[in-house]
């Protein structure tokens, strides 16, 4: 386990490297066997620590998740808004005012906070998957496709249902772009296989696709 996930880490550093988002930081990588989600990250002082879930081993996805850990290292490196946790505070602060929150509630809020954050890890890691080959994209399609919930909570609690129901809204949103991200990173590989790699070619194919599927999954 350990030799895969340190391969798979060297993998992800040279592939964020290669596309410009060099990692200046100390970064180290655990596994933990019993979490229930992919992955996540936590400053450590000067450094960070990246935790993958025993199940992301193995998975075909650890090198994807790598990067995705890390273009949230890079935001954080980089001291870009969304990962500044004053700006953060402050946000929520002056939504709740003196209104505090139950813990689902705060759950809530927390989920909502990941997945923007996550919009602006993901667009460097899909600018990271651009530059390579990314095998691992078919099968991320797939996991992401599955965390798509099409039923809402009904607990009978109105007030906790629509807290957990709004949640779930942004996190299908969410899990629904990345997926479009992806399949349109897949379209990108074949469509440059086809051309040999000619960015030429590659630009006539994806003008000939324009009115096809890129426009639907834009919509
Ligand atoms: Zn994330």
């Amino acid at each position: 386990m350990g030799r895969e996930v340190d391969k798979s880490f060297a993998a992800a550093r040279a592939m964020m490297e290669k596309a410009g988002f060099k990692i200046l930081v100390p970064v180290k990588v655990s596994v933990d066997p019993q979490l229930p989600f992919m992955g996540y990250t936590m400053p450590e002082g000067g450094s960070f620590s990246i935790v993958v879930s025993g199940g992301s081993v193995g998975s075909g996805m650890l090198e994807g998740l790598l990067v995705h850990e890390m273009s949230h290292i890079y935001r954080m490196q980089t001291k870009h808004p969304s990962h500044n946790p004053a700006i953060l505070d402050e946000a929520v602060e002056n939504i709740l005012g003196e209104n505090r929150l139950l813990d689902y509630q705060q759950k809530s809020l927390h989920d909502l906070l990941n997945d923007i954050q996550d919009l602006y890890a993901d667009d460097i890691a899909f600018s990271v998957f651009r530059g390579s080959r990314a095998p691992f994209l078919k099968d991320a399609a797939d996991f992401l496709q599955s965390w798509v919930k099409d039923e809402p909570v009904r607990s009978g609690d109105t007030v906790r249902d629509r807290w957990a129901n709004a949640s779930i809204l942004v996190h299908n949103a969410r899990q629904l772009l990345r997926c479009r991200g992806i399949m349109l990173r897949m379209l990108e590989v074949r469509l440059l296989k086809a051309t040999s790699g000619s960015s030429t070619g590659l630009l006539v194919n994806l003008r000939r696709l324009s009115h096809s599927s890129v426009t639907r999954w834009q919509a």
